[in-house]
């Protein structure tokens, strides 16, 4: 194995997009095991109600003891609700408990910061921390804003035409005023990419130019793979280890971490 990082406190990145089934969970799942497989130490926490990234590791979150609701509303430590799941990650479970923490934290002041404080607690255990977020821009994504030192936006290269991407920068933006000076935009991540088809190439060609942001590379390619992976509760990286889609990912996470 490589030499592992040095680096003091681990780096921690959100992966967001207002929208659902961008492939933000299929994304934090194989990225974490492509990390994990350079030798980084990897946290991931899952930051949905519904609970997908949880499910994919192989955890029910039905019988989890505790979740990252019990965390950010000050009921269990974080050090406790970790779990080491068979890609070599480590994961902070979700539950359906989650769904009602907004409105627990609405009334808190500092509201948004909650997320990065638990996480400097354990910083120095990891090199990588990934957030899965919800398909919105409420309290739990806002706090993953906050405690993220970049942003990765995965995008499927259908969708990379529209206007969704505008809002997410416009809430970044805001939060960088406001709430996280240090939050860069790492870049859109393509996915589901359809190599037939010349739309997709097209919009694929200028999406940077559009928005001004990077673009990581290689696009994800669409392959019936990762419907398959989390029923077995491990990811693409596992269940197909030379598939496209798996080799794809290793590329994207060594190009994560050159932009670091
Ligand atoms: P999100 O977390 O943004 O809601 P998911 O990661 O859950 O999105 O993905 C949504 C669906 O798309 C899932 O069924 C997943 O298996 C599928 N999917 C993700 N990436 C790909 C891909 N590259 N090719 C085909 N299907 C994919
Ligand atoms: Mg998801």
């Amino acid at each position: 194995m490589p030499p592992r990082s040095r680096a003091k406190g681990a780096t921690v990145l959100a992966l967001a997009n207002q929208k659902g089934g961008v492939a933000k969970t299929t994304s934090v799942a194989s990225l974490g095991a492509a990390f994990a497989e350079l030798g980084k130490r990897v946290l991931l926490v899952d930051l949905d109600p519904q609970a997908c990234l949880t499910f994919s590791l192989g955890i029910d979150p039905d019988e989890v003891e505790a979740s990252i609701h019990d965390v950010l509303t000050g009921k269990a430590d974080l050090a406790n609700v970790i779990h080491e799941c068979a890609d070599g990650v480590d994961l902070v479970p979700s539950s359906i408990e989650l769904a009602g923490t907004e409105s627990v934290l609405l009334g808190r002041p500092g509201r948004e910061y909650i997320l990065q404080e638990v996480l400097a607690g354990v910083a120095a255990d990891y090199d990588i921390i990934l957030l899965d977020c919800s398909p919105s821009l409420g309290v739990l994504t806002l706090n993953a804003l906050t405690a993220a030192r970049g942003l990765i936006i995965p995008m499927p290269c259908e969708m990379l035409g529209h206007r969704g991407v505008g809002q997410l920068l416009d809430t970044v933006r805001d939060v960088k005023r406001i709430l996280n000076k240090k939050l860069t935009v790492i870049g859109v991540l393509p996915t589901m990419y359809d190599s037939r088809s010349a739309h997709q190439q097209d919009v694929l060609a200028d999406v940077g130019e559009r928005y001004s942001i990077p673009v990581l590379a290689p696009p994800i390619p669409r392959t019936v793979r990762f419907a398959e992976a989390p029923a077995v509760g491990r990811s693409i990286l596992e269940t197909a280890r030379t598939s496209k889609g798996a080799q794809a990912y290793r590329a994207v996470a060594k190009d994560v971490l050159s932009r670091l």
